[in-house]
């Protein structure tokens, strides 16, 4: 679109500057034409004004031989024929370069006469002389009127052009009178000498190159209209067009302008072709910036793996949103969505694998979108979606549309690959104004869809903004209660199928002053989010090493929490804790979770290894719940499995969970690790375990946690020296079970 713009301005730009230099050449050729077009009427009137002055040149040639004593003597006074060849003739002829010249007598008539430097017989009437009776007719007016004038005042002459047999001349009448008066007319009228001055070839040379003008030449007749020459009328004493006298003018303007335009033009056009490449160059480079402003802006705008609007600009659109829903213009709904199992997949198989669901979630998004609602990452694999609605039903389709298309497997480099995602909706409502409430609100909203198990949404309202005020309350009691060491421990018993214990897992109990016991699965959780986990767990340690002291043969099992385990110089502070309640290491054992093995695995082995040889054991707590993968189990130094409670649970209900069971325990004894079921609670599980190999339980079969004064009591009772071959358990109601228990643990206590 601007790019066909810019072409346009290019040229529009180009035209007129084409039209430009067009205008300009035609103005100078006018200008040109006109400057010519002067100078040639200037010429033209210059040779009008010479040939008079050439008249007059002639006729000043005459005068010296017409006004003269002596003529006046020789033609007047008595005609002196040889006189007249010598003066007149032949002095004309030679040195004036007279055609003709003829001396006329008193009445008019030839008595001389010359011709092409030959006399010629006057008997008859010449042509030269009758041609000239206008002008003789005129001189002899003027002598009349000059008649008993004194002499000398001035020639009396009369000229003219004349064409006479096809020759053109300039023809003198030239009254013959005294000059100094020592000679006087005696007769009735004064001689006359008429002369001719041909218009020839020599004529035309001495004149042109006195006016410096090109080819001159004569036209018989009108010749004004010959194209690209100057004339000058030749009029008789008629005044009748006998001649033109025609030449080449000079045309400067023309020829300054022939020697010029080329250069000028193909200047112009070359500044217009440099104007034009600049502009072109200048319109690009504008394009560009143009364009790496957008790039930016969008970058600034948006999630640079995803193509989605990021944080800040989402927050804008939010904020917008917000404002015209509190006008009452139009409702919206903002979906927190969050992907499940993410942060496993990409701690397992790396960055790369992360990248390309995220894409592939921001692609599903978009599809849903579809242009009407905005869709955004905020950052990690949080996303989220501005959704304008008119009822609250299209928020929960959306949503619900949302989950299911993010439940299909994701197709990757390593294989297809199932995520799911849990989602959190807020609706705007009038009493909320602030963009930072309506995310709020929708956070708590999917917190709670996380919370209830995941793959699902849930819109927020009231009652969960109450919880979670009430959790924000909890956090700051736990941190009071932390301080001020107001917690307890308890202890849960694990012991042998044969009833013998074996050990003891320290469990941290809460009893909140208002509130009464919260449970661990609340606060421990309340802790990690607010950074009291490190405070919980050198609490829980410190006093399980100190009360372990006192079943000094048993193990005190220990929860550490990822965030822990990951915190530098964790090896040292955990064994600087046991010692310093005058406890060793070897009394203590550490239950992990197996997340904890699979973010970076390098450290992680690293920690084990050194726990461990400073004396600690390690238990690998909740064994199935997580990303089981049987295979980095030889990776890491790990002492003993727990086999989780919904793994027990489940026990009983087809062949295959029985079975899985026994495998799982035939692979970790493979691998020299103990093995102990968690959340054993029935007979039937217990037998069940016995079957399938399981030489080892914790549960409330065996024991609830008890109190550190309980649980000596109950290790005094369940020593392993005096439960020996007895199974004691708390419920054993059912005699058959009891009997086929018993049996089995014997063979087990056999094997
Ligand atoms: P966990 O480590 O798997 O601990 C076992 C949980 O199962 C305990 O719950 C225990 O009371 C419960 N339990 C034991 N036997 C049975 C049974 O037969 N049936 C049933 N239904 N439950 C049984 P509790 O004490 O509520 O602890 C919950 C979780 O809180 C623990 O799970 C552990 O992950 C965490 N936790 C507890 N105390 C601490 C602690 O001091 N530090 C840390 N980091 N986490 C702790
Ligand atoms: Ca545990
Ligand atoms: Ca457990």
């Amino acid at each position: 679109m601007a790019g066909r713009r810019d072409r346009d301005y290019f040229w529009t730009l180009a035209a007129f500057g084409l039209i430009a230099i067009c205008a300009l050449t035609l103005g100078l050729v006018a200008f040109a034409r006109q400057s010519d077009e002067t100078a040639k009427l200037r010429e033209e009137s210059v040779v009008r004004n010479g040939l008079s002055a050439k008249m007059h040149e002639v006729e000043d040639q005459v005068v010296p031989q017409a006004i003269w004593d002596d003529a006046v003597r020789h033609l007047d006074n008595r005609f002196d024929l040889s006189w007249a060849h010598d003066n007149i003739g032949q002095f004309l002829s030679n040195v004036g370069h007279f055609a003709f010249a003829f001396v006329l007598s008193a009445d008019n008539r030839a008595a001389y006469g010359m011709r092409d430097g030959a006399d010629v017989s006057v008997r008859e009437n010449s042509l030269e002389v009758s041609s000239a009776s206008t002008l003789i007719a005129a001189v002899r007016t003027e002598e009349l009127a000059r008649r008993g004038q004194s002499t000398l005042s001035h020639a009396v002459q009369a000229s003219a052009f004349q064409r006479i047999d096809g020759r053109l001349f300039i023809v003198t009448a030239t009254l013959v009178q005294p000059d100094f008066g020592r000679a006087q007319v005696r007769r009735a009228a004064a001689p006359i000498v008429l002369t001719g001055r041909e218009v020839d070839a020599g004529f035309l040379d001495s004149f042109s190159a006195r006016y410096l003008l090109d080819s001159m030449h004569i036209h018989e007749g009108d010749s004004r209209f010959e194209a690209g020459e100057a004339h000058a009328a030749i009029l008789d004493d008629r005044r009748a067009d006998i001649a033109t006298l025609d030449w080449v003018p000079q045309t400067q303007g023309s020829q300054l302008l022939s020697q010029i335009l080329p250069w000028m033009v193909g200047l112009l056009v070359a500044l217009l072709m440099v104007t034009l490449a600049l502009y072109a160059r200048a319109r690009r480079a504008a394009r560009r910036l143009l364009e790496s402003e957008q790039q930016s802006l969008h970058m600034a705008y948006h999630d640079g793996l995803t193509g989605l609007s990021n944080r800040s600009h989402f927050e804008e659109l939010l904020g917008d949103a917000v404002a015209s829903a509190a006008h009452g213009h139009g409702g919206f709904a903002l979906h927190c969505v969050d992907l499940d199992r993410f942060k496993e997949l990409n701690d397992t198989y790396g960055h790369p694998q992360g990248d390309a669901v995220l894409k592939l979630v921001a692609e599903r998004l978009r599809r849903l979108c579809d242009g009407r609602a905005v869709c955004a990452r905020l950052g990690g694999d949080e996303f989220a979606v501005l959704q304008p609605i008119g009822d609250p039903v299209e928020a929960s389709e959306f949503a619900h549309n949302v989950i299911m298309a993010l439940s299909e497997p994701f197709e990757l480099s390593i294989g297809p690959r199932l995520l799911g995602s849990s989602v959190g909706v807020a609706l705007s409502a009038m009493d909320c104004v602030d963009p930072v409430e309506m995310m709020r609100r929708a956070d708590m909203a999917l917190y709670r869809a996380k919370g209830d198990g995941r793959g699902c949404f849930r819109f927020f309202d009231l009652e969960m903004d109450r919880v979670l005020r009430t959790m924000q309350r909890l956090k700051e009691d736990l941190r009071q209660d932390l301080s001020a060491g107001k917690l307890e421990m308890v202890y849960q018993p694990q012991v042998r199928l044969s009833g013998e214990v074996v050990g003891v897992e320290a469990l941290a109990r809460w009893n909140h002053a208002v509130d009464g016991p919260i449970s661990p699965s609340i606060f421990v959780p309340l802790a990690e989010e607010s950074g009291l986990i490190h405070a919980l767990g050198d609490f829980t340690l410190r006093r399980a090493a100190e009360d372990g002291k006192q079943w000094p043969n048993l193990k005190t099992a220990v929860n550490v929490s990822a965030t822990q385990l990951q915190t530098p110089g964790f090896v040292e502070h955990v064994e600087a804790i046991v010692r310093s309640v005058g406890a060793n290491p070897s009394a203590i054992e550490l239950e992990l979770t197996e997340g904890v093995l699979l973010a970076n695995e390098e450290q992680t082995r690293a920690a084990l290894e050194a726990l461990r040889a400073a004396g600690f054991s390690i238990a690998l707590d909740d064994f199935g719940t997580g990303y089981s993968s049987l295979s980095y189990l030889p990776r890491f130094p790990i002492d003993k499995i727990k086999i989780d409670r919904s793994f027990v649970s489940s026990l009983g209900h087809d062949g295959k969970s029985d079975a899985l069971f026994g495998a799982i325990v035939k692979l970790a004894q493979a691998l020299d690790m103990r093995v102990i079921a968690e959340g054993v609670e029935t007979n039937e599980q217990w037998l069940r375990l016995s079957a399938a190999g399981c030489p080892k339980i914790q549960g409330f079969i065996a024991s609830r946690p008890l109190d550190a004064a309980g649980t000596l009591a109950f290790v005094e009772a369940h020593h392993p020296a005096s439960a020996e071959g007895v199974v004691a358990l708390p419920v054993a109601n059912d005699a058959g079970l009891a009997a086929q228990l018993s049996d089995s643990a014997k063979l087990t206590k056999r094997a």
